[in-house]
């Protein structure tokens, strides 16, 4: 069974698959696995190159500072070149679903879920909920970055009450309740659901 986790900024996603793979249950971390496709994947390469011309490369590397430059701010920019990357990312994830197949569930870690489309190959999705304001802290701890920052950010991802709208289960990481409780109940429940024959999302 193919599990997403997503949540908004500082919610704790990674904090919360980190109790997951404790309990040997495989993550696929799909920001970190797309900026490694763009360091690794000849074939990607090839594919910018194509479409945006020989500045993208740079001493065999994606340059990411040309390609940011590209879409800051540009929406449509942006939905071109994750159109592009999106295939890539999508093919590797099917590829380490298949290498994890005898592991009774996977979990798909993902900011933009929902946003990106990618929930459409997964059966089902847990939500990681925070108070906004704990989030905003979390956030701004973390990357030393000003509330304003984090703001921004924030603006670009689904309300966090609709996020949970389309979840089938939620963690609350409002530091008042174990996660590590309510990772270890889920487990239990996913361990048994996982026998089930689940769709796929749409
Ligand atoms: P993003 O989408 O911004 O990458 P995320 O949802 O993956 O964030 P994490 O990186 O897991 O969130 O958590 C954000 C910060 O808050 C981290 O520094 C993490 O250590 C801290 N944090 C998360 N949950 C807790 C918690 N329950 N108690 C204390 N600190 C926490």
């Amino acid at each position: 069974m193919r599990v997403g986790i997503t949540g908004g900024i500082g919610s704790g996603k990674t904090t919360v698959c980190r109790v997951f793979e404790t309990l040997g249950i495989p993550v696929y971390y799909a920001d970190a696995e797309a900026k490694r496709l763009y360091s690794e994947n000849k074939d990607l390469q090839a594919a910018l190159l194509n479409a945006y011309g020989p500045e993208v490369l740079q001493n065999g590397e994606v340059n990411k500072v040309f390609l940011r430059s590209l879409v800051f701010g540009k929406p449509e920019a942006a939905r071109k070149l994750n159109s592009l990357v999106h295939p890539f990312v999508f093919e590797h994830y099917e590829q380490w679903c298949l290498a994890n197949k005898n592991k009774p569930y996977t979990i798909k870690e993902a900011a933009i879920l929902f946003e990106s489309g990618s929930y459409k190959r997964i059966h089902r999705v847990i939500g990681v909920v925070a108070p906004e304001a704990l989030r905003i802290q979390r956030a701004m701890n973390r990357d030393h970055c000003s509330r304003e920052d984090v703001l921004q950010r924030m603006q670009k991802q689904l309300p966090q009450d609709e996020l949970a709208k389309k979840c089938q289960y939620l963690i609350h990481n409002d530091e008042g309740q174990s996660i590590i409780e309510q990772v270890r109940d889920l487990h239990r429940k996913l361990l048994e659901e996982s026998t089930l024959d689940w769709p796929y999302l749409t």
